[in-house]
């Protein structure tokens, strides 16, 4: 079976490839061949090239600063950077454009959109997520952060946890409790919350990994304007779910490609190591590379449909069940075959997944920093027991 995407598309391809070599310096590796300080110069830099050229947000419409690009030529701005080791931006962009500004483009109102957009794209708006609590994670709508209105402003109180780069946001959007007199999924409205107030305190988490990455909030009577809403006052979650399937549909082109990357590195690895005459290993490995093939099919199904114009609902579940579930198992085989140096891991533990780092050197300290972080990807946006209630439920129809 032959893949491919036509002519015209493959013509963007080259342009854009042309201005890959214009941009990256030479002998360009891959942003995890650079230094952690580098990295951050590096990343930052890279942001600014890509706000210039319109392709920090390569679906959005131009009047709002996007690329305007039709989906084709966003799958192909995805796959040559994951080809090329480049980010699709900064730290807070996950949370800002994928998350937030997808969502606002799809179910925001004409001003907020006028707003907010350019903002996250100039990195003015820099965001964050407060979904999760101390007693609200797979049972979100049991949240209990609160919020009233005080004349035309919201006052917030309550505590979010697990907040990713929240250290490094001065926005958040916030699932509040307005109507605690309805039934858990009603009377929830979705805030967006400016961070630098006295009401609102960030306070790091320090990971298994020795980074922090993610962070506590706490509102104390933390302001933010009356129209700061989106949707409508208690109706926030459906626009909450909404923000969810972008979350978890995310990357569907490029995540394939990365992970394919990182098999071959671990390949690599095993024949450095003498673990290619195992026959256990051997099996592992094969097995791993048949799970990167299937995720690059269901890669092209979650796209066959985005460019039928349909957005990510239930479905994305079944990509991120995948994908995340196959990183643990492949990081578990790295440290079979790293063995016991893994207990003293050499170089650089990297923060983020490993196929944030394509390009990094083959060490001990980010096969064994990968697969600490990979436990995390069963977990965000849903752990891999509620990504099969939501498949079982809402795709097979089960009874719940
Ligand atoms: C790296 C990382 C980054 C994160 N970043 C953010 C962020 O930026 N913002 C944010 O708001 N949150 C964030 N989170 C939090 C994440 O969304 C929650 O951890 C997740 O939703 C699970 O909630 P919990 O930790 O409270 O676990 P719980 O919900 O308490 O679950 C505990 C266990 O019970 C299982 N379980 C729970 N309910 C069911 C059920 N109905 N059926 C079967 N099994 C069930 C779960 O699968 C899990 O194994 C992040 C988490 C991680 C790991």
């Amino acid at each position: 079976m032959r893949i491919g995407y036509g002519d015209q598309a493959e013509s963007y391809r080259a342009e854009l490839r042309r201005l890959l070599a214009t941009e990256l310096p030479a002998r360009w590796r891959g942003v995890g061949a650079l230094s952690r300080e580098q990295r951050q110069v590096f990343v930052a830099s890279w942001r600014t090239v890509l706000f210039e050229r319109g392709l920090l947000a390569p679906s959005w419409p131009r009047e709002y600063g996007g690329g305007g690009l039709s989906p084709l030529e966003q799958v192909i701005v995805a796959e040559e950077f994951a080809r090329a080791g480049v980010p699709v931006g900064g730290p807070n962009d996950t949370f800002g454009i994928n998350m937030l500004g997808n969502t606002l483009v799809a179910v925001g109102s004409e001003d907020q959109k006028r707003h907010f957009l350019p903002r996250i794209l100039s990195g003015e708006d820099r965001w964050c997520q407060g979904y999760s609590e101390p007693d609200a994670g797979s049972d979100l709508a049991s949240l209990r952060c609160r919020a009233r209105l005080d004349g035309d402003e919201w006052v917030i109180d309550g505590q979010k946890v697990w907040t990713s780069a929240g250290h490094l946001a001065n926005w958040i959007f916030v699932l509040a409790r307005t109507d605690p007199e309805a039934p858990t999924h009603k009377g929830i409205t979705f805030l967006l919350c400016p961070i630098d107030q006295p009401g609102v305190e960030v306070r790091p988490i320090k990971m298994l990994t020795g980074h922090s990455e993610f962070n506590e909030v706490i509102f104390d009577a933390a302001r933010t304007a009356g129209h700061h809403v989106v949707g409508e006052p208690n109706e926030g979650w459906p626009i909450a779910m909404t923000l969810l399937g972008f979350e978890r549909g995310a990357a569907a082109a490029t995540l394939p490609i990365r992970f394919r990357e990182e098999l071959d590195r671990l390949l690599a690895l095993a024949a450095e190591r003498g673990r290619t005459t195992d026959p256990i290993i051997r099996q592992r490995l094969a097995e791993a590379y048949s799970r990167v093939e299937v995720l690059r099919f269901l890669g092209y199904r979650s796209l066959t449909s985005f460019l039928g114009g349909a957005s990510p609902g239930a479905e994305a579940s079944v990509f991120k069940l995948f994908w995340s579930e196959h990183h643990k198992r492949v990081t578990e085989l790295a440290i079979d075959i790293v063995g016991v140096d893994s207990l003293v891991p050499e170089g650089e533990m990297p923060s983020g997944p490993r196929m944030d780092h394509p390009g990094a050197p083959n060490t001990t300290g980010s096969w064994a920093g990968t697969f600490l972080v990979a436990r995390g990807g069963t977990i965000y946006a849903g752990t891999s027991e509620i990504q099969r209630n939501i498949l079982g439920e809402r795709i097979l129809g089960l009874p719940r």
